[in-house]
């Protein structure tokens, strides 16, 4: 994009960033950054952006999950083996349900920075300014940790390299092999969706192993044995996608090297801000949250800025309006998008629209609300006859109690016994499992 460059963001207004207090120590760890290897290659995006192509058109489906927050305290090879396991289970039940492939993406290595509704944070009488993320300030709700300090994206890149690292090989060195279907149920408790899970994962096996009798391919075999899994996160940050912003030789085009895909959240989506701007020069796969508050006018300008050329699997949007409004807003934005002929893919996440106030004090999500909404996204679309490409999940492999209800029902008491998340309530594993269920059904409709 000719008209574009790395830094033009930084004259427009900016919302959501934060004020570093020493602009020299900021400037050092942005010029070490810039010189450090992006995280991802562009053929890798390129290829994301071609199986959103697909989603968008009904022959695959996204499965984006991952935490609200990554956190620098919570990081371990556990946990994000514990995380890429559930996305597995629950790609595999959306493969089975869906008949169509799934395409697994996480809210991982490199989902550090968060907007917040509120600037400032106040306990007992004392304002401080809001927790923004282990990439910006510190969680503690003391005044030194909630200063802005650069030095935290370094650690941030860090951490999201060796995440990636894992993951690649978790996803290659035989973990992700279809064959170990039963053994990723390994450390499952009783429940029905485990039962239910227990008995698709012998259905798949008998099938590998007729394969095998039938003597059916080396290569289809092959493909068995790996999985594809990318990375995402969103890019509010923007002094650190600049430094990891690079000019790829193969098609001459910017890459955001943070992440594979990169995202607009609903609080910085504005038309002509600085996180817009951004991302319209760099040719990763966007994705931008689409909330109550946005207008058609708001759709049509943002589509224009951001895929001016149409390209599919471009653009992915965000549908999160909440439980019981989704048929209030998602239809006129449906329109917006057909009476433009844009290609987009639509994506549901029935998380960020169903955050409520536990009657324990705990941020805490119903699953009830959670599952009505991706029925009430399944329902417009099959009224309006357009493509539901996928879900978005805040979730964790670990056993949290963050969200209320499910199957092993979590109750308001229960909410403070392992409440880990450093921002937004996540669905813990069993519910994941169970909200996979529900989408494959809904799938198969
Ligand atoms: C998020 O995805 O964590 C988030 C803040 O979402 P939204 O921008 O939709 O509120
Ligand atoms: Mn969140």
């Amino acid at each position: 994009m000719s008209d574009w460059t790395k830094t033009d963001w930084r004259s427009l207004p900016r919302v959501q960033m934060p004020d570093y207090p020493d602009a020299e120590h900021l400037g050092t760890v942005e010029r070490r950054l810039s010189s450090y290897p992006p995280l991802v290659f562009a053929g890798e995006a390129r290829r994301l952006k071609g199986h959103l192509a697909k989603a968008g058109r009904g022959e695959a489906f996204l499965l984006q999950g991952g935490d609200c927050a990554e956190s620098f305290a919570e990081f371990s090879a556990d946990g994000i083996r514990d995380t890429f396991k559930v996305m597995l289970q629950m790609a595999m039940v959306l493969t089975f349900g869906a008949k169509v492939p799934v395409v697994k993406v996480g809210r991982m290595a490199g989902q550090f920075a968060k907007p917040r509704s509120s600037a400032m944070e106040n306990r007992d009488g004392l304002d401080l300014p809001s927790y923004k993320g282990d990439i910006i300030n510190g969680f503690p709700f003391e005044e030194g940790a909630r200063i802005p300090d650069p030095e935290r994206m370094l650690q941030a890149y860090l951490q999201s390299a060796a995440t990636l690292n894992l993951l690649r090989a978790f996803s290659t060195g035989g973990f992700a092999d279809l064959r170990k279907v039963h053994a990723w149920t390994l450390g499952f408790t009783a429940s029905p969706e485990a039962e239910k899970y227990r008995a698709m994962a012998s259905r798949i096996s008998d099938t590998l192993d007729f394969m095998d009798a039938a003597g059916i391919g080396e290569e289809a075999r092959h493909a068995m044995e790996s999985v594809e899994l990318y990375t995402s996160h969103e890019a509010l940050l923007l002094e650190y996608e600049e430094a990891l912003c690079r000019l790829d030789s193969t098609s001459g085009k910017w890459l955001a090297g943070s992440g594979h895909m990169i995202w607009i959240g609903d609080r910085t989506r504005q038309p002509d801000g600085a996180h817009v701007e951004f991302a319209r020069g760099v040719q990763n796969p966007i994705g931008m949250k689409c909330g109550p508050s946005m207008t058609a006018s708001d759709l049509k300008a943002l589509i224009a800025k951001l895929n001016p050329r149409n390209e599919e699997g471009r653009l992915t949007l965000i549908a999160r309006f909440g439980a019981g409004s989704v048929a209030d807003h998602l239809p006129r934005l449906i329109k917006a998008v057909q009476e433009e002929g844009a290609h987009v893919t639509w994506v549901c996440d029935p998380m960020h629209g169903n955050t409520i106030k536990s009657s324990t004090g705990y941020k805490t999500r119903p699953f009830d609300s959670v599952m009505r909404e991706v029925e009430e996204f399944f329902a417009v679309h099959r009224a309006e006859e357009t493509v539901p490409g996928g879900v978005h999940f805040e979730m964790t492999g670990r056993d949290v109690t963050e969200c209320t209800g499910g199957v092993r029902a979590v109750t308001d008491e229960d909410l403070s016994d392992r409440y880990h998340t450093a921002c937004d309530p996540r669905l813990n594993a069993s519910q994941s499992l169970e909200l996979a269920f529900l989408v494959a059904e809904e799938l198969q409709q």
